[in-house]
């Protein structure tokens, strides 16, 4: 069995640039790949920030740092994976351009080379299905920040391999962190798919007027010792996403438990809450951390 040596990860984003950092901090030699140069600085710039407070905060040497970004190789080219081991992809979740990533890179890599994806939605068997090894491919999801974050959820398509999965398995350990298996495709595979209903119910209780956000998330902070509630988890990850995860499971399971509750639709319509403009449940633009809605 070969071992893994260098890694490549396609999208240099949030979670693309984590999961090299994190490649590389392991010892890993890394290819990250994007479509344009600029991305590439960003994610590099993003690295630096990062190991530099872990310097500070004395985690790592200035010595350290220089030999993780020395292992770390960036490219435009997809070509450029030819050597790699293992490929991680962490391109935006779409799944015409994953599949058009993945038919591509089957066509580049050797043939026994494991392609896994970060999605955090989308199916692996579909996914699998634009190359000629389903067998070969996973789902490895990470989470944000990649460098930090304990968990990494390996995911079975219809036709992965055992080997496949415990191959990754193995690089999740090396890579220091916890694994769980998931062993089918299944939406939302394990965490989202419990962290959704919790946010859909901390929503409903809000319209209900059972109790304010701020009571909700305190209830659920100390009540179920999170790190955080319901409401700031979720104007920290983007209301935008959870809705559209909420939308998502809905049609994947054809099950109304996980329709988006009115309120949030309605924050939807009205075309200003989310990611872009860091407006959520709470409105971190106003000097008070003051409640939009409700
Ligand atoms: P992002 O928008 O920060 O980064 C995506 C990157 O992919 C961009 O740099 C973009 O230029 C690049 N890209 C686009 N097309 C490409 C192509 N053809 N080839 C190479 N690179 C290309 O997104 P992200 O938040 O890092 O998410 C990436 C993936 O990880 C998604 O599938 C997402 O669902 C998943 N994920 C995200 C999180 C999170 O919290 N952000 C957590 C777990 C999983």
């Amino acid at each position: 069995m070969m071992t893994i040596q260098t890694i490549g990860v396609v999208g240099a984003g949030s979670m693309g640039a984590g999961i090299a950092n994190l490649a590389a901090m392991n010892g890993f030699n890394v290819v990250l790949q994007d479509i344009e140069t600029r991305f590439l600085d960003g994610a590099l710039q993003r690295m630096n920030k990062f190991m530099d407070k872990s310097v500070e905060r004395g985690k790592m040497t200035e010595e350290q740092k220089e030999s993780t970004l020395g292992r770390i190789a960036t490219t435009v080219e997809l070509n450029d994976f030819k050597e790699a081991d293992v490929v991680i992809e962490a391109v935006l979740e779409d799944i015409d351009l994953k599949k058009e990533v993945f038919s591509q890179l089957d066509k580049i890599v050797r043939d026994d080379v494991i392609l896994a994806t970060n999605t955090s939605s989308l199916s692996i068997t579909e996914i699998a299905s634009s190359t000629t090894r389903p067998d070969c491919v996973a789902g490895m999801h990470f989470f944000n920040p990649a460098q930090l974050m304990k968990l990494v959820e390996v995911v079975r398509g219809y036709e992965t391999s055992d080997e496949t999965v415990e191959k990754l398995k193995a690089l999740s350990q090396n890579l220091k962190k916890e694994v769980v298996e998931v062993k089918k495709d299944s939406p939302g595979f394990i965490v989202n798919r419990v962290m959704i209903p919790q946010f859909i119910e901390a929503i409903r209780l809000l319209e209900e007027g059972v109790a304010t956000a701020e009571d909700i998330d305190k209830a659920v902070k100390y009540g179920l010792n999170y790190p955080m509630g319901p409401f700031e988890l979720q104007d920290y990850a983007g209301v935008d996403i959870g809705y559209y995860v909420m939308e998502y499971f809905q049609e994947e399971f054809n099950d109304p438990r996980f329709s988006p509750p009115l309120l949030m639709k309605q924050m939807m319509r009205a075309g200003r809450y989310g990611r872009k403009s860091g407006i959520g449940f709470y409105n971190y633009k106003k000097e008070e951390k003051k409640l939009n809605r409700v």
